[in-house]
């Protein structure tokens, strides 16, 4: 049986989270030591103030889809980010010392805060 139908746009919402909840355990694998296991990871457009968001409480992770242009390694350093408050739901030593496990973690906050500062968002980085 052919499948001639573009795939609709909640198909492509639907395959562009699945990628990046692969993604996310990957990560988790490299530089969480496994640890962080989220319930779901999604891209979201209503999210005008953050690159991203955790709830521990259920384990869920929404990054914002301003970050689909943005180069891997930064959308990766937001994912290593939001997955390390799944740890330490505090931005505190223990916290950084998870996040700091991702080498580009510098360079990719470097990159937020010109992007923020060219693009006048006030308070991008959580
Ligand atoms: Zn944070």
């Amino acid at each position: 049986m052919t499948e001639t139908r573009r795939p609709t746009r909640r198909g492509r919402q639907a395959a562009a989270d699945d990628a990046l909840m692969r993604r996310s355990l990957e990560l988790s694998d490299l530089y969480l030591g496994g640890l962080a296991q989220p319930e779901s990871v999604r891209w979201v457009s209503n999210q005008r103030s953050r690159w991203g968001s955790c709830t521990p409480g259920d384990r869920t992770i929404r990054v914002s889809e301003r970050l689909k242009r943005m180069p891997d390694w930064v959308v990766d350093y937001v994912l290593v980010h939001e997955l390390a408050h799944l740890l330490e739901p505090q931005h505190d030593e223990k916290f950084w010392a998870w996040v700091s496990h991702y080498p580009l973690t510098e360079k990719a906050k470097g990159y937020l805060m010109g992007w923020a500062d060219a693009n006048n968002v006030s308070r991008p980085v959580d």
